[in-house]
């Protein structure tokens, strides 16, 4: 009988170590020890019981004895290390028994000893997990009696129903043991719906759910920048779509978490395992039926995959990835696919579609997430802090206890880093900042909105380990961090992009990065990346001190550089043209017929070719997009250049460098005029196979540096083709492109005077200064032996920077918007002058797309019934009395004054939502909540009056009082007797994700024109930018907006806020809102779509 609530096992585990011996046969007893009085404190996980551990017959070897927490006995499993001196770093476990193991228990035993190294107790809590989830499954299609869940034949269909637990009083049930709280779902539906999200529930016949919670795709562009988007993966944006989370294995249960994210006991005593799956869906969630299958699928993969088998025996090298699914999206993209294979389009745009990301995000959320969040609530962390804090649990094996006893500056520091991060990305609301402590945690919301934050800062954590990358670059696209472990499950288990689909839809980029690669090493290439870390075996003609396998081959990492080198070029000249594959990939099959794989191309080709292919592609961090499209394409650019979109650097580059150009902006009548120029950047092309995954432009000196640190630009294409960026002599036998030139196309702040150098080439040491947007590329195979002669061969003339190029061209298509170019510093390409659509143009129409196509979410009947299950809440309670504590010298509330501001009030908005109304009351008890924990009203500097908030949400009255009294405005109030600003706020339909309206009822302003200011518009409206469609961020609360506003109100500059003469009469609606569309035009400030409703 479990008789008190089971605590976290590693815990109990973790409370007995601290004085553990370092390693050793010593350290294996101590824990043995520890193990066995864990269990006899009673250790459960999952629904399984430790019942004992204790040293074994066999000398390193212990045995232990697990039962369900029903008592009934599972097995006694004896557990053999293989070299107890290694103990607990590099040694193995093994484990035998001598029960008759039921297959499911004897599946997990067998491969005990794939785990790796850890230490027993952690062994053991994967044991239990591990089974537990054996026992789920077999708990399905065991034909049973004395199962637990016979109420999954006598329930009726009624989820809500508690009475399904009756038979869980002869299993020790205690009160709160009930399957299903139907309030509490609905309580955190609503939650998800107040912060912009999407949940959903689909119901499995009787007794079981998977619950969903979504975004649509297009929200992504809101706060990630579109460029990293369409870099990390092409679908994400490529049609009408949600981003979703799907939580599975949930055997009827919820809440399944407590208020400390501890499981509750219903998931012990049902056997309940959540799963988490991250991927795309049509619809705001995933059907039945794709759910369904989403579940059934990930049953079948390995579970543990942190942890995989040493050798990939069978399975096939690539996984399947659905690659051949993207094709239709791909075609209407960018005709990239010529659409050979034929499956109906329609099967292709359902189901729940896993995208380059997550595979890695799963592993996160399924392998640490709980963990990280039981460290935030226990702790009173960060999530950046808790994530370290577990990361220091698994790296030293100390409790977590200790480790924030010892250590907590250096984890709480982690949180401060965080802040400061949050500055350049727009990191999601964080739902645990503001939720009620004692109730279950929202883990829905919660797991989504940590799955939004590890999503925007993808690039800075490694694919498999999850921790901070340690690199010093910037990068646009995740990838692994250096770890030998990390770069060899990376590419065993395909984590990342997929190969098969690049070379589908982006085959002259695969073409491109392979032959680059292949001249790096070819030329010798300084610092050039090798497939490191991987595991490759291959052959080796210098016979090498390292030995042979039994084929005769050789492990690659203990080779010589040199040897490395050439190792890697044969087996990159083993593969097939990059075409070959495409075809291959998408030859027609029968339907049911497996998808073809690389590997069965060609026999010949050894599998470390196809490993040195997949690394070519999946390590270039930066993003390389062939420009196919003729209004994409920088013109006059001869016809032998290849055109590559190419962005390197962080996701944020791009918000870095226009906060580059504003500053530049402000110091500079010209950069105001022309913010960027534009200028070649040119290298040999055995660099750029380096350059594309390092980025580093400093580094790239090879050519001197007679004109100052830094990089190096050239206002004349052909001077950085021709004379700096020597052609390659190599090339890799199956290469398409056969390139011989590179040249990156840079945008750089328009601001020469701050550079190292102008003449006779711009020379910025500032790295934010420079985006990246464009690489050219010439190589004999990109000229189509048909185009005419006259473009095929330009000719080098030194360029004379004294004399006029020639004029632009006029019969240029002009339906594209072009960069303004900078006419004292011409962009020229052999004399020719160069045009270039403006870059974000393309990304904008994808995105204009996307929005156009996003229908309005209809919640089905499922949803619906957990949004009715109780009527809603009511906002407000009405409050007889003032019930703040009044404080002498304290700011008083004078009713009379706000009656008369509100006396020509307008009705409140007619249009509502139910994601409005939820935010919406969320919002209010908050602010209430603040206001009656504010010691002072004065200190609080505003005050909402309880008696006036009405029946509707969406029209609030908020006085903004106690200014310093040394400021114009606190003194003009003084003299008038005016005791507060009486303010109206009005909410849209849209809310929050559309601003709210702010405006003064009472007093009246001193307009601008006469001398006023204070950011308040001639019709009391605030004239400020975060109030705008622009400056509005869905996670900002009114308490803080009302700080922002008081602080607007007191700045001084450019003048002081005074009242006016007729400060007595009530600003009107009408004036309000006119004061505001002029403010936000003279700024150039975006009006919410929705404005012109608020006032209806
Ligand atoms: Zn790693």
């Amino acid at each position: 009988m479990p008789s008190k609530r089971p605590s976290n096992f590693v815990d109990i585990m973790a409370t007995v170590n601290p004085d553990a011996p370092a390693r050793g046969r010593k350290r294996f007893q101590f824990d043995i020890r520890c193990a066995s009085q864990a269990a006899e404190q009673g250790v459960e996980v999952q629904g399984l019981r430790l019942l004992s551990v204790a040293p074994g017959e066999e000398d390193g070897s212990f045995d232990c004895a697990i039962a369900r927490s029903d008592g009934e006995y599972v097995a006694t499993l004896t557990i053999l290390v293989s070299d107890a001196s290694e103990y607990p770093s590099d040694h193995t476990f093994f484990c035998s028994s001598q029960d008759d193991l039921p297959g499911y228990v004897s599946r997990v035993t067998e491969t005990i000893h794939e785990d790796g190294s850890a230490t027993i107790q952690k062994t053991l809590m994967r044991l239990l997990e591990k089974l537990a989830k054996g026992v789920a499954t077999s708990k399905k299609t065991a034909q049973s009696d004395d199962e637990d869940d016979d109420e999954d034949i006598e329930d009726d269909d009624d989820l809500g129903a508690y009475d399904v637990d009756d038979d869980m009083g002869m299993l020790g049930a205690q009160p709160g043991n009930s399957k299903f709280d139907r309030t509490a779902l609905q309580r955190h539906f609503n939650e998800i719906v107040a912060y912009g999200y999407y949940p959903g529930f689909i119901p499995f016949g009787l007794d079981d759910f998977a619950l969903s919670v979504s975004l649509p795709a297009k929200s992504l562009a809101d706060t990630i920048s579109a460029r990293a988007l369409m870099a990390w993966d092409k679908h994400l944006l490529s049609r009408a779509q949600h981003l979703t989370l799907l939580v599975s294995g949930l055997r009827g249960v919820y809440p399944f978490v407590e208020h400390d994210a501890t499981f509750t006991q219903s998931v012990h005593f049902h056997g309940v395992a959540p799963q988490f799956r991250v991927g795309l869906t049509s619809d705001y969630k995933p059907t039945k039926e794709d759910a369904s299958e989403t579940i059934r699928k990930y049953g079948l993969k390995e579970e543990y995959d942190a942890h995989p088998a040493p050798e990939p025996v069978q399975e096939p090298l690539y996984l399947d990835d659905d690659y051949l699914d993207y094709e239709d999206s791909s075609t209407d993209d960018v005709g990239a696919l010529n659409g050979e294979a034929t499956e109906d389009t329609e099967e292709h745009a359902a189901g729940f579609r896993p995208f380059s990301l997550s595979s890695s995000l799963e592993s996160l959320l399924n392998g640490h997430f709980l963990r990280i969040l039981q460290f935030r609530i226990q702790y009173k962390l960060g999530w950046a802090g808790a994530e370290r804090l577990l990361w220091e649990v698994e790296g030293t094996q100390q409790p977590a206890g200790d480790i924030m006893r010892l250590r907590e500056a250096y984890i709480r520091s982690e949180d401060e880093a965080d802040m400061r991060l949050s500055r350049s990305y727009v990191l999601p609301a964080d739902p645990l900042l503001e939720r009620d402590t004692t109730k279950p945690v929202n883990i829905l919301l919660v797991a989504f909105s940590y799955l939004m934050r590890r999503l925007t800062l993808c690039p800075r954590y490694c694919l498999v380990c999850h921790q901070p990358l340690q690199e010093d670059l910037d990068a646009l696209k995740p990838y692994v961090c250096s770890s030998k472990l990390c770069t060899y499950q990376y590419y065993t288990l395909n984590r990342g992009p997929s190969l098969e689909y690049e070379i589908c839809a982006n085959p002259v980029t695969v073409d491109l990065l392979v032959s680059l690669a292949y001249v790096a090493l070819a030329e010798g290439a300084p610092d050039a990346p090798l497939p490191v870390g991987m595991g490759l075996r291959v052959e080796c003609r210098t016979a090498p001190v390292a030995s042979k396998d039994y084929e005769g081959l050789y492990e690659f990492d203990q080779l010589s550089p040199n040897d490395m080198r050439v190792a890697t070029m044969q087996l990159i000249d083993k593969l097939p043209p990059i075409a070959d594959m495409k075809k291959h990939l998408q030859q027609p099959r029968k339907a049911g017929r497996a998808k073809p794989r690389l590997q069965d191309l060609d026999k010949a080709v050894p599998e470390a070719a196809w490993s040195v292919l997949r690394w070519c592609v999946a390590s270039c961090t930066a993003h390389l997009e062939e420009l196919e499209l003729e209004e994409d394409q920088v013109k006059n650019i001869g016809p032998e250049w290849k055109q590559f979109r190419f962005s390197v650097g962080a996701p944020d580059a791009e918000a870095k460098y226009r906060q580059a150009v504003e500053r530049a902006q402000a110091e500079s009548p010209r950069a105001r005029q022309y913010p960027s120029l534009y200028a070649f950047h040119g290298s040999p092309a055995k660099n750029w196979h380096s350059i594309i995954r390092h980025g580093l432009w400093f580094k790239d000196v090879a050519h001197g540096r007679a004109y100052g640190h830094g990089v190096y630009f050239a206002k004349d294409g052909a001077i950085s083709t021709s004379s700096y960026s020597a052609g390659a002599q190599s090339c890799w036998r199956n290469s398409a492109s056969r390139v011989t030139n590179c040249v990156a196309l840079a945008e750089i702040v328009n601001l020469p005077s701050k550079f190292v150098s102008t003449n006779p080439y711009f020379v910025v040491d500032k790295t934010d200064w420079i985006i990246c947007r464009y690489l050219l590329v010439k190589g004999s195979g990109y000229v189509n032996p048909n185009a005419s002669t006259s473009n095929s061969a330009p000719s080098y003339h030194p360029f004379n920077y004294t004399n006029q190029p020639p004029p632009p061209e006029e019969n240029v298509d002009n339906s594209i918007p072009y960069v303004p170019l900078d006419p004292t510093h011409p962009l020229t390409l052999s004399q020719k002058w160069i045009r270039i659509p403006e870059p974000t143009h393309a990304l904008e129409k994808i995105l204009a797309a996307r929005r156009e196509e996003f229908i309005p979410i209809n919640y089905d009947e499922d949803d619906l019934s957990i949004f009715d299950a109780l009527p809603p809440a009511q906002p407000t309670q009405r409050v007889e009395e003032d019930t703040v504590m009044t404080i002498a010298d304290d700011w008083q509330h004078d009713r009379e004054w706000v009656l008369q501001a509100i006396e020509h009030l307008i009705p409140p908005p007619t249009e509502s939502s139910i994601q409005a109304t939820t935010a919406l009351q969320r919002e209010l008890k908050a602010l209430l909540k603040e206001q009656k924990a504010a010691k002072s009203l004065k200190d609080l500097g505003w005050y909402m009056p309880e008696d006036l908030i009405g029946d509707n949400l969406y029209q609030w009255i908020v006085e903004l009082h106690s200014f310093d009294k040394d400021l114009p405005i606190a003194k003009d109030m003084q003299k008038c007797g005016v005791n507060s600003l009486v303010f109206e706020i009005r909410f849209p339909a849209g809310f929050p994700h559309a601003p709210p309206f702010f405006r003064i009822l009472k007093p009246r302003f001193l307009g601008f024109s006469q001398g006023g200011g204070g950011h308040v518009t001639l019709g009391g409206s605030m004239c400020m930018d975060l109030l705008t469609a622009d400056g509005w961020l869905p996670s900002y609360s009114i308490s803080a907006i009302l700080l922002q506003i008081k602080l607007a109100i007191s700045n001084l500059d450019p003048k002081p806020a005074r009242l006016a003469s007729n400060w007595d009469s009530p600003y009107g609606m009408q004036e309000a809102m006119e004061g505001y569309r002029r403010a936000a035009m003279t700024h150039g400030w975006k009006i919410p779509q929705s404005f012109d409703r608020i006032a209806r």
